[in-house]
Order: structure tokens, then C-alpha cells, then sequence
């Protein structure tokens, strides 16, 4: 329940919903993944058939799921949603199968979750719309073979890596989601602005987008916390100056760094003088297990240009000095 966490929360859940882009031209940025993504649904259109399974990879809040509707819309399908850890017998996948109609989007989300036995029927059914049964256990066990429906699956990890090869040769097209340029950030936060009737000017959508991580998930976040700013302190009109004060009160900082992130580098700098200094040590002086630097604070800050994992231990970058307002030592600051 980070302000600037990537994954979704209940609020986030109630409202993204009504912030999806619903058409591919709707969809903002990701031009490469947009223009394959186009190609391969514009062909199986022509074609009349479903088109090959798609994998979209990348971290969360970038649009997968919002692009997985997408697909289903513009191929004017139905779509199914499920995810890796809710499928962990092949009996749980067999029953979504076999209740999918012909052409249906099935949009799996973390495919790498999935138990091992579902993931080996799934080749079955990527691959000749087919899977077992398994009726019976031990020796009387019988494999009953089930005709499936032609249908579209889209996958979704966090990184097309941790698939198990098999899994991710059977996928026709991949889909490589990257974080979003500030400027078409400040897109989504005026389009999601528009959506929910707040008054924004440009620099106040870039001030939040320059805060966002370059995640719309995150980006949608902060500008729902900036319009209760507005509304209850000042006139609900939303301004950079407006934007800057209320993600200040969310302890926001100008670059997306959250109170943790910036504990971290506080302590890196201050007490071990930008470092080596190893992550046990790092997280006792900021009060925090091991793990918690290490994943939640760290991957924002190595991806900033912030620190550096070393084989000595962390270091502070001369960036991460001058981000904290001090002068970068003349030796060691990286
Ligand atoms: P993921 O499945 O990758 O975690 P989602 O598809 O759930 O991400 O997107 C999170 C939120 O960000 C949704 O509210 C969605 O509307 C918004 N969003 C994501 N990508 C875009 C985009 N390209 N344009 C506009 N809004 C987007």
C-alpha cells in the first residue's frame, strides 16, 4: 500500500476500470508493442481466424491487462481474466478451458505462477486447442482427450524470461512493455483528468507525471490524491503549484522517491558517506529488514541512477548527492 507502488489496490481496482483505455488508438505510448500489436490483430481480421498467442512482458502498471481488453475489443471478442495463482491444479485450468467459446480472449496474468501440471496442459491447448482430462487416480487413472475452440491466449509476466522456454516458444507474438516517457505520462494523467472531471493545466499534469515513475497505474494514483488536494484546500482547479504541494503532504518527492526511497539514500549518504556499505547494514540503519531495501526501495533507485549494487556493497552515485541537495564527495561518490 505504497503511494508509489506498482501493483494495485482496492481503490486503484475500483476506479481503473473506468480509465482504460478502450481502443487500440486510445491506448498512449508504447509505440513499437501498439504498431506489432496492430499488424497481428489487422491480419487475423482479414484472415477470419483467431490470431496467435500473445505474451505481453514487463512490470506491473504499465498496461497489460488494459491492453489484453484491448485486444479482445478490437477483435470484437469476449475476454476471460485469470491469473497464474488462482490456477494451481490443471483440473481449475481444464474447467476454464473447456467453457471457452470459439474466438474468446483468455487473458492469463502472471503466467509464470502457474502450477507445473497446468503448465504443461496449457502447450496442449496452445498448440492443438486440445487437453487431457484426467478422470480416476493411480493405475485406473484414463486421459480423456477434449476438443477446445480455437481462442486467442494473452499472457502477462513481469519478465518473458521466467518462462520456462516451452511455454514462451508457444507464444506467436511478444510484447515488450517499457516504462513511459514523462511526457507521455502527463498524456495519461490529462486523459485520466478529462475521465474524472478534474480541471488540470498542462504543468500541473507534468509535475505529477514527473512523479509517476513512469507508471500509469501510479500516475492515475497520485492525480486522484492531488484532486483531494484541490478540492478540500483550495478551488479543485489543479496547477504544477498545486500538484508539487499535495505529492509534498504525500511525501512524493519531485523525482517519485517516497519516504523509504529516500530513507535509504539519507543513510547511505550520511552515515557511511555514500558507501560500499552492505545491504544487512544499509537496512538496520534505516530501520528495515534486508528484503524491504532490497525490493522495494532498491530496483527505483539502481533504475534513477541513484545507487549502485557493487560487489564491495551499495554505493550512492554522484546523482543521489546532488538529488539530496549536498556535494558529491571529490573521491568515492561514484
Ligand atoms: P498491468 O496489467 O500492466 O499491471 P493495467 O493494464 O492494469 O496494468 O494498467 C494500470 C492502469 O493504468 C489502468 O488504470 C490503465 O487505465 C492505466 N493505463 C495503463 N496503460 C495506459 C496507457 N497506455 N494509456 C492510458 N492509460 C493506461
Amino acid at each position: 500500500d505504497r503511494l508509489v507502488g506498482a501493483g494495485a489496490d482496492g481503490e486503484d481496482q475500483a476506479v481503473e476500470a473506468a480509465l482504460r483505455p478502450k481502443l487500440l488508438e486510445e491506448f498512449i505510448g508504447q509505440e513499437r508493442v501498439r504498431e506489432q500489436l496492430s499488424l497481428v490483430l489487422q491480419a487475423a481480421r482479414q484472415r477470419g481466424t483467431a490470431p496467435d498467442h500473445v505474451l505481453l512482458s514487463g512490470p506491473p502498471g504499465l498496461g497489460k491487462t488494459t491492453l489484453s481488453m484491448i485486444i479482445a475489443a478490437e477483435l470484437g471478442a469476449p475476454i476471460r481474466i485469470t491469473s497464474g495463482p488462482a490456477i494451481q491444479h490443471a483440473g481449475d485450468l481444464a474447467a476454464i478451458l473447456s467453457s471457452l467459446t470459439e474466438g474468446e480472449v483468455l487473458f492469463l496474468d502472471e503466467i509464470h505462477r502457474m502450477s507445473r501440471p497446468a503448465e504443461e496442459m496449457l502447450y496442449m491447448a496452445m498448440e492443438d486447442y486440445r487437453v487431457d482430462v484426467i478422470v480416476g487416480k493411480g493405475p485406473g487413472a484414463t486421459a480423456i482427450p477434449l476438443e477446445l475452440p480455437p481462442f486467442t491466449l494473452v499472457g502477462a509476466t513481469t519478465r518473458a524470461g521466467l518462462l520456462p522456454p516451452p511455454l514462451r516458444d508457444r507464444f506467436g507474438f511478444t510484447g515488450h512493455m517499457e516504462f513511459y516517457a514523462p511526457a507521455e505520462l502527463q498524456q495519461v494523467v490529462h486523459r485520466s483528468a478529462a475521465l474524472l472531471d478534474v480541471d488540470i493545466d498542462p504543468a500541473g499534469a507534468a509535475e505529477i507525471a514527473g512523479r509517476s515513475r513512469g507508471t500509469p497505474r501510479i500516475a492515475n494514483r497520485l492525480l486522484r490524491r492531488v484532486r483531494d488536494y484541490a478540492q478540500v484546500r483550495h478551488d479543485g482547479r489543479v496547477t504544477r503549484e498545486i500538484s508539487a504541494q499535495a505529492l509534498d503532504v504525500y511525501e512524493v518527492d519531485a523525482r517519485g522517491l517516497d519516504r523509504l526511497d529516500r530513507a535509504v539514500l539519507d543513510a547511505l549518504l550520511r552515515l557511511f558517506g555514500g558507501g560500499p556499505v552492505g545491504l544487512s547494514t544499509l537496512a538496520v540503519a534505516v530501520g528495515e529488514e534486508a528484503e524491504t531495501v532490497e525490493e522495494v526501495a532498491e530496483p527505483f533507485l539502481v533504475r534513477e541512477g541513484l545507487l549502485a549494487r557493487t560487489p564491495r556493497g551499495r554505493i550512492a552515485t554522484a546523482a543521489a548527492w546532488r538529488h539530496l541537495g549536498m556535494a558529491p564527495p571529490v573521491q568515492g561518490g561514484g
